[in-house]
This record gives structure tokens, C-alpha cells and sequence, in this order.
């Protein structure tokens, strides 16, 4: 965790600085991106976010949007970036696959790579690693690594209070999750001091629905869920046609899966989404049952214990039952 000083003194000069996060960011990759953004450039640093996709509609307002680099859009400007680069940030990924197609050219890149991230298991691609698989988010890093670390706590400003504070209430379900310490309370306290609006941001992010979204969350609850109660499990599955049905965009099934958990006695919930190009699937769930062991062993993902994802290539149907036939293999966890 900590950081040589022959690695921070490279802060102290004027460099051309890429900060990349995972694809389809959430409210940690965005925020944690952004914050880091408005002090590097505090520091007299060039720099670019550099995205993989669009992001959710609900982070359609915090602060520094506009300045985001989208790859897919202006792939020769994006090259240009990486090729002039002086160092890589890597912030809310320990694996070079989840930042899309972005992944070969950050391995090409010949710039130094540095992660600070809080996802296990991390890849061995960065000279600097500044991570912690007991932190909330990477939020929750990127203000430890200014304000400890680099010990610039008067550098923390209000755009950046506002990014940090975002990342670490999204990735803590708005501090319920077990995940929140009194560590996190702390800096959350200062973040609020350094001038986040935080009734602002809950606004922002949970009373921010179209009538829309509203009603496809109305159809999955209706049409799309299964509960398996012998197994504690419940889980949704959306095919393409639920999704063209609502025009379903980026960030639309976010949190859906929080539902499946929510019914009393489940302690495993899942979201298979049939996004055309690959099954995407996220897991929930409570106490010690592995969410990143099932995703990583069977569904080519990762994660954290009680919050991970994967992928499949295979048919919905398929990844839906090969789910339910794992179910056994931890009936210690769920029956
Ligand atoms: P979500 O279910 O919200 O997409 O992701 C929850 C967590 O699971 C993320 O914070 C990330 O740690 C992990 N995760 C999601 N999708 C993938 C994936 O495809 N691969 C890996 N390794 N981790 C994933
Ligand atoms: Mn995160």
C-alpha cells in the first residue's frame, strides 16, 4: 500500500497524464476518475479521462463530465493521448480486460501504469500499485492517496469533494453496505467539510428516474423474477425484447439486482442481462457467500465477496440454468 517516493517526486513535475476506468463506469469509476482529474490539474498536470462507452444517465451532472474523453467516439484523438502519455492511472479495475477496448492499448501503452484500485486479485500490469481490497471504493483511495500519501489535504476542493463523495455512496449503497467502517464516516465527514452538497448528489443519483425507467422497473418485478426459495436465491432475467420494450440505455438496470436481495430470507441475488454482443450478470449477495469465487469460477468475472459480475457468450437460458445448477455446490452458504 504504500507508494516510493521515487515514484510520487514524478507528481511534483508537469506530465501528460491519461486517467482510464473500467467500461460502462459507475458512480466509483467516474468519481474516483474525476476527483483524481481536478487535482492532478490542480498540480499543474495535463490531463484526460479517457473513457471505453458512455456512462449512466443518473451521473449526467457531476462535475467534469464535459472534459471526458469517449475512445470509441474519437479513436485517432484517443491513440494520440495514449501515444503522448507520460503515465497511466488506472483507477476501479484490477484487470486490464474489464476497461473493454481499451485493453490492448493500455498494455501497449509505454507509459508507466499506476492502479489504485479495491478489487481483488489484481493483475500484474502497473509499476504502482496503491490498493486495498478492505476499501469502499476507489473514491475512498484516491482522497487516502491525496490527503495521506501525497499529504495535500488542503487540495481537496468542493468538484472534488462532490466526485469523491459520489464514488464512495454509490459503491456503499449509500453507507449501508458492510463495507462502510467508521474510516469511510471520516471521510465522508471531510469530504462534506471540503464542500460536498451531499443532500445535492443523493438528489441527483436516487430521485433522478424518467417515468420510463420507473415503469421498466415496475415490468421486471412483475414479469422478469424468479425466486428460488429453497436455495435462499432470487434472481432476474431480462431478455433482449424486455429491454428493446423500454429502450433500456446504459444504467437503467442499475441496482435492480438490490431488489432480488431485498426479499426477506434471500441471500443470493442475480441480474442476467441479455445485452445482444455478451450476457452480462451481476450477483448479491449477504453474510460469507462468494459472489467473486461463483463469478470468476463460472461466469469468466470477479468481484467482491457480496458484489460481483461476469459474462457469457452462451444463450441466456444457458447462463440462467447453469446458475441454478451451481446452487448445491453452496447449499452450506444457502440452505
Ligand atoms: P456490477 O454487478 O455492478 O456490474 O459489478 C459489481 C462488481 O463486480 C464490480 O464492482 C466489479 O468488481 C465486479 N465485476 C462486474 N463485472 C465484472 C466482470 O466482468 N469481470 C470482473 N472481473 N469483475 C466484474
Ligand atoms: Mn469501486
Amino acid at each position: 500500500m504504500l507508494v516510493g517516493e521515487e515514484y510520487l517526486v514524478e507528481l511534483t513535475r508537469p506530465k501528460k497524464i491519461i486517467i482510464t476506468t473500467h467500461h460502462k463506469p459507475d458512480g466509483d469509476a467516474l468519481g474516483s476518475s474525476l476527483g483524481l482529474y481536478y487535482w492532478l490539474k490542480k498540480k499543474g498536470h495535463e490531463v484526460h479521462v479517457v473513457l471505453s462507452s458512455d456512462f449512466p444517465d443518473f451521473l449526467d451532472w457531476i462535475p467534469g463530465r464535459e472534459e471526458l474523453v469517449f475512445f470509441s467516439k474519437n479513436p485517432t484523438y484517443g491513440q494520440q493521448l495514449f501515444d503522448e502519455a507520460d503515465l497511466i492511472f488506472c483507477l476501479d479495475y484490477s484487470a486490464l480486460s474489464r476497461t473493454n477496448l481499451l485493453e490492448p492499448i493500455i498494455r501497449e501503452a509505454k507509459a508507466p501504469k499506476w492502479m489504485i484500485d479495491h478489487h481483488l486479485e489484481p493483475e500484474d500490469f502497473a509499476v504502482v500499485k496503491y490498493w486495498d481490497s478492505n476499501a469502499a471504493a476507489t473514491a475512498q483511495l484516491i482522497y487516502t492517496f491525496i490527503t495521506e500519501v501525497c499529504k495535500d489535504v488542503d487540495a481537496v476542493d468542493a468538484n472534488m469533494a462532490t466526485c469523491l463523495y459520489t464514488g464512495i455512496m454509490t459503491d456503499t449503497g449509500s453507507f449501508r453496505f458492510r463495507n462502510t467502517t467508521s474510516a469511510v464516516h471520516h471521510i465522508i465527514a471531510k469530504l462534506l467539510d471540503a464542500g460536498a452538497r451531499n443532500w445535492e448528489i443523493h438528489e441527483h443519483i436516487y430521485n433522478s428516474s424518467t417515468e420510463n425507467r420507473l415503469k421498466f422497473l415496475g415490468y421486471c418485478l412483475l414479469n422478469c423474477l424468479e425466486v428460488i426459495p429453497e436455495y435462499h436465491t432470487a434472481m432476474f432475467t431480462l431478455t433482449k425484447e424486455d429491454l428493446a420494450k423500454f429502450n433500456v440505455t446504459t444504467g437503467d438496470t442499475e441496482g435492480l439486482v438490490n431488489y432480488a436481495l431485498s426479499i426477506k430470507g434471500i441471500r443470493l441475488a442475480g441480474l442476467f442481462v441479455d445485452r445482444t454482443e455478451i450476457i452480462k450478470l451481476s450477483l448479491r449477495s449477504t453474510g460469507d457467500i462468494p459472489c467473486n469465487e461463483i463469478c470468476r469460477t463460472y461466469f469468466n468475472g470477479g468481484g467482491h465477496l457480496n458484489a460481483a459480475g461476469g459474462n457469457s457468450n452462451d444463450e441466456i437460458g444457458e447462463v440462467v440454468n447453469r446458475f441454478k445448477s451451481i446452487l448445491p455446490a453452496y447449499k452450506e452458504f444457502l440452505t
